[in-house]
């Protein structure tokens, strides 16, 4: 069979380990120059894996398959020649009960962190193994259309020659992850029974502030993962905790949000991670995608082009804009962003769910509601449609861009998942 993967991310790494190249030709499209150019992927930022039943994706046969999940583990390990960081899970029961007792729930999660600078080791390595097995590799090529006829046709841009060519393949793999959606929005339109559902975006802050004060967590748990419901209703919750790290800007086509990650090597005395709302919408609006890079748009217009808005939690609070920092300082060059005010960016109920986050958070981790503790905007998950792999026998959509998987391991697990049901 001729097979073609749209993608190299997690999922195709999961994908083309399982996959039997001895009874397929497979063909990798990447619009990327090579495996380490930056597309926005955790295999090519921070490295953070998770075995747990409670996130990362939401199909049953990864969630309840940790025997899978530590699998996965293992190779992202021995391919980044290193041995993860983890958390020590002491006193665990004692701090379920605490979070608890103060509204939250704390997601349990094993966890391993590879590090950026070893993820660099770990592409090397996967890629020489895909190679070996045989597997083609056409980088700078960007797939804007795939078309269901006798054959699959795919149409696709050579960036360096700017050629528009074709192929066509018995089956294909779409594997484009969160900053493929312009080929996802054209196959959706041309194709809209493949949407299952599209109703969430997560907006929210980078929150920075010393180590010392989350030193107990962060040794625990290294990443903690806690829920919150605000009294509006909305569901709050924390996400890429990063010990010693930095906080980044991550680009898009026409906006700039804020992200964090940690370096294996290299280590700051800041403490960073996402304090997430979600935004659930119902009939007749049918674009949380839209929304969300709106709300990132007006931050980027406000903080006076491509930057984002930085501002002390204090002054979040009173709504006032931040002017001076003197006791919390950004790990993120001051280049990228200006010191301004987030209430003119959120809606209120956004502001409100913050604020009772962290203020409850407060009674569990003294010192996280410090008025100088840093707040960058925005952040934004973007969910992706949930897609249905039902529709079409010779398309199928796995990792993140399917919309059933958000994480590194339930990516890779997708993508082994699917190889494995080639006959
Ligand atoms: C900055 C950042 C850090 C993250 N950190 C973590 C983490 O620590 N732990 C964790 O579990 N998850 C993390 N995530 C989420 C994680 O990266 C994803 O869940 C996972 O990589 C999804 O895998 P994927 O294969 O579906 O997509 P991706 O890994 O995103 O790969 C998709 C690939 O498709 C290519 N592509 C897109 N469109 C086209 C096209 N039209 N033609 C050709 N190629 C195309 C892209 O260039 C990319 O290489 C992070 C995400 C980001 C943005």
């Amino acid at each position: 069979m001729r097979i073609a993967v749209i993608g190299f991310g997690a999922a195709t790494v999961g994908f083309l380990k399982e996959v039997d190249t001895t009874k397929n030709e497979v063909i990798v499209f990447e619009m990327n120059k090579d495996i380490f150019s930056s597309s926005i992927s955790g295999i090519r930022a921070d490295g953070k894996l998770f075995v747990s039943s409670e996130m990362g994706g939401d199909l049953e046969e990864i969630l309840f398959d940790k025997k899978l999940q530590k699998e996965i583990v293992n190779y992202y390990s021995e391919l980044s020649e290193t041995e993860p960081e983890v958390g020590s899970r002491e006193n665990i029961e004692e701090l379920k009960k605490r979070f608890f007792i103060n509204g939250f729930k704390l997601v349990e999660s094993e966890f391993f962190h590879i590090g950026t600078d070893k993820l660099k080791i770990f592409l090397k390595n996967a890629h020489n193994e895909f190679i070996k097995k045989g597997v083609n590799f056409k980088f700078n090529s960007f797939v804007k259309n795939i078309d269901v006829q006798e054959k699959i046709l795919i149409e696709y841009i050579d960036r360096k020659t700017r050629a528009e060519l074709k192929d066509y393949f018995d089956k294909v793999y779409v594997a484009v992850g969160r900053s493929g959606f312009k080929l996802i929005d054209t196959l959706t339109k041309k194709y809209p029974d493949i949407i299952l559902s599209n109703t969430k975006v997560d907006l929210g802050v980078r929150f920075e502030l010393p180590d010392i004060v989350v030193k107990e967590l962060n040794e625990a748990l290294y990443e903690f993962k806690v829920k919150f419901k605000s009294s509006n209703g909305q569901l709050i919750r924390t996400f890429c905790n990063n010990p010693s790290g930095y906080v980044v800007t991550e680009k898009y086509a026409d906006f700039i949000t804020v992200n964090g990650h940690a370096i294996h090597d290299q280590k700051s005395t800041n403490t960073n991670f996402a304090i997430l709302v979600t935004h659930s919408f119902t009939k007749p609006f049918n674009d949380p995608n839209g929304y969300g890079s709106y709300i990132a748009k007006l931050s980027n217009i406000l903080a006076g082009g491509n930057k984002v808005i930085l501002q002390t939690y204090g002054d979040f609070k009173k709504g006032k804009r931040t002017k001076k920092l003197w006791k919390v300082f950004p790990t993120l060059s001051n280049n990228e962003y200006v010191l301004g005010d987030l209430n003119l960016v959120f809606p209120s109920k956004t502001s409100i769910s913050l604020i009772e986050f962290i203020d409850n958070l407060n009674q569990i981790i003294p010192g996280i509601a410090d008025e100088e503790n840093l707040l960058y905007g925005v952040e934004v998950k973007f969910y992706g449609k949930k897609l249905n792999n039902n529709l079409f026998e010779n398309i199928k959509f796995i990792g993140d861009c399917s919309g059933h998987t958000r994480s590194i391991v339930h990516a890779t697990a997708h993508g082994i998942i699917e190889a494995r049901k080639i006959k």
